[in-house]
C-alpha cells in the first residue's frame, strides 16, 4: 500500500519515529512536513536524533494564525494528494497539521488513519481539542493509546473502526530510557544535581498568549523552592519578550534553548519533578517515574492523574508547591502499552480493508 504521512511539529516527529521505519519495511510512505515547526531546534534535530526519514515534501507553512495555517496546509496537502494518489493518509496527534492532513484526505476521498485518536481534555477552548475531535470524525481507522480513549470514541459514535494499539511515544521512551538515565552531561553542563531540580516546559496558547496568565506563570516559576530548568519554546520566548517579562524570569530560572530529544530525556530522568503544560511531557514523566505537576486545568492524559503521578494545578502557585511536596506513589502500572505500539499501528494499517 502507499501512504502519505502528514507531520509538522515536535511531538509528531517523535511519534513518527516509532512508525515510519516499520511502515517502510512493508509499504511505500511519502512523508510530508508541513513546516508547522520550522526552527532547527524544534524540527531538524528530531529527524537526526530519532532517525525519522527525510521528508519528501517540505511545505514551510508554519507562520500565522491557527486558521490561516490550517487553511494553507489544507490547500497544499490537497494538491499533493492529487499528484501522489495514495491508498491512505496517516496523521498523528492533535495539531493543525493533523486536521489539515485529515480533512484534505477526506475531501479527496482518501481514507484517513489517526494515530493517538480518542484523546480528550473536554476543553474546547484548546485549539488541540478541536483538532482531535474533528480528525477523529474524519478518520476511517482510529488507533488509540488507551481504553479511556476507546471509550471516548464509543461515546461520540465515530464512524471509523477503533483499534487499541498503545502509545507510540512509549516505544520511543523505552528505546532511549537507559541512555537517558546514564547521561549526566546535560545536568553537569547546567550545574544541577540529580533529583534536586524541577524541569519545566510551557507553551500552550492558553498559558502564554494572554499577558496576565503569562505573568502568573512567571510568578509561579520564580516562587518555587527547587532550582528550575526551563527549555524555552520559541512561542513562549516571543510572548515573554513582548510582555517585558523575560528579564525577570532569566534572573531566577535556568533557561535553555529548546533541547533535542536525547538531552531533554536525560534532564527528565534526572529531575525531582516535572512542571509542564505539554501533553507528551506529562506522559513521558510518568514513564520515567518522575512526578508531574501540570500547568493546566484539564488534561487528555487522565490516567496519569488517576494513578496519582500527575496533579492539575492550572497556574495556582500554592497548589503547585503543594503538589511538588506530595509523596511519590508506590505503584506505576503500564497505562499506555508495552512499547510495541509502532508494530501494532503498521499491522492495523496492513489489515485495514479500504
Ligand atoms: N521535547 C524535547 N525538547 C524540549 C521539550 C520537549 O525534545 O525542549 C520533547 C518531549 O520529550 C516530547 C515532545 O517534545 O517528546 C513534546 O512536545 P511538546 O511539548 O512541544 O508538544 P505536546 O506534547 O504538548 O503536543
Amino acid at each position: 500500500m502507499k501512504f502519505v504521512t502528514v507531520i509538522g511539529n515536535r511531538p509528531q516527529f517523535v511519534k513518527a519515529s516509532a512508525v515510519s521505519r516499520l511502515l517502510r519495511a512493508e509499504h511505500e510512505e511519502v512523508l510530508v512536513h508541513t513546516g508547522q515547526h520550522y526552527d532547527d531546534e524544534l524540527s531538524a534535530v528530531f529527524f537526526d536524533e530519532l532517525g525519522v526519514p527525510r521528508p519528501d515534501y517540505e511545505l514551510a507553512l508554519g507562520r500565522g494564525s491557527d486558521s490561516g495555517q490550517t487553511a494553507r496546509m489544507l490547500g497544499a496537502v490537497g494538491e499533493l494528494l492529487a499528484d501522489e494518489a495514495p491508498d491512505a493518509v496517516l496523521v498523528y496527534g492533535d495539531t493543525n497539521s493533523t486536521l489539515a492532513g485529515g480533512l484534505a484526505a477526506a475531501q479527496a476521498r482518501v481514507p484517513v488513519a489517526h494515530v493517538e485518536a480518542g484523546m480528550r481534555s473536554f476543553d474546547r477552548a484548546m485549539p488541540e481539542e478541536l483538532n482531535r475531535v474533528l480528525t477523529d470524525h474524519l478518520a476511517g481507522l482510529l488507533l488509540v493509546p488507551s481504553q479511556v480513549a476507546a471509550d471516548n470514541l464509543a461515546r461520540e459514535g465515530v464512524a471509523g473502526s477503533v483499534e487499541l494499539v498503545g502509545d507510540v511515544m512509549v516505544d520511543v521512551a523505552q528505546l532511549f530510557a537507559a541512555r537517558a538515565r546514564a547521561d549526566d552531561g546535560a545536568l553537569e553542563h547546567l550545574g544541577v544535581a540529580r533529583g534536586a531540580y524541577v524541569l519545566a516546559t510551557a507553551h500552550r496558547a492558553g498559558n502564554v498568549d494572554d499577558p496576565a496568565r503569562l505573568g502568573r506563570l512567571v510568578d509561579l516559576l520564580l516562587g518555587l523552592e527547587a532550582p528550575v530548568v526551563l527549555p524555552l519554546h520559541p512561542r513562549t520566548r516571543a510572548r515573554l519578550e513582548a510582555a517585558g517579562l523575560l528579564g525577570r524570569l532569566v534572573a531566577g530560572v535556568t533557561i535553555t534553548a529548546p533541547l533535542g530529544y536525547l538531552t531533554f530525556t536525560a534532564l527528565l530522568h534526572g529531575a525531582r519533578a516535572v512542571l509542564t503544560d505539554s501533553g507528551g511531557v506529562q506522559k513521558e514523566a510518568y514513564l520515567a517515574g518522575v512526578p508531574c505537576v501540570t500547568l493546566r486545568a484539564s488534561t487528555e492524559w487522565v490516567e496519569t492523574v488517576r494513578a496519582g503521578w500527575n496533579v492539575l494545578v492550572d497556574l495556582d502557585a500554592v497548589a503547585a508547591a503543594g503538589a511538588l511536596a506530595r509523596p511519590v506513589p508506590q505503584e506505576r502500572p503500564q497505562l499506555y502499552g508495552d512499547g510495541r505500539a509502532g508494530g501494532r499501528v503498521v499491522a492495523a494499517l496492513a489489515g485495514w480493508s479500504i
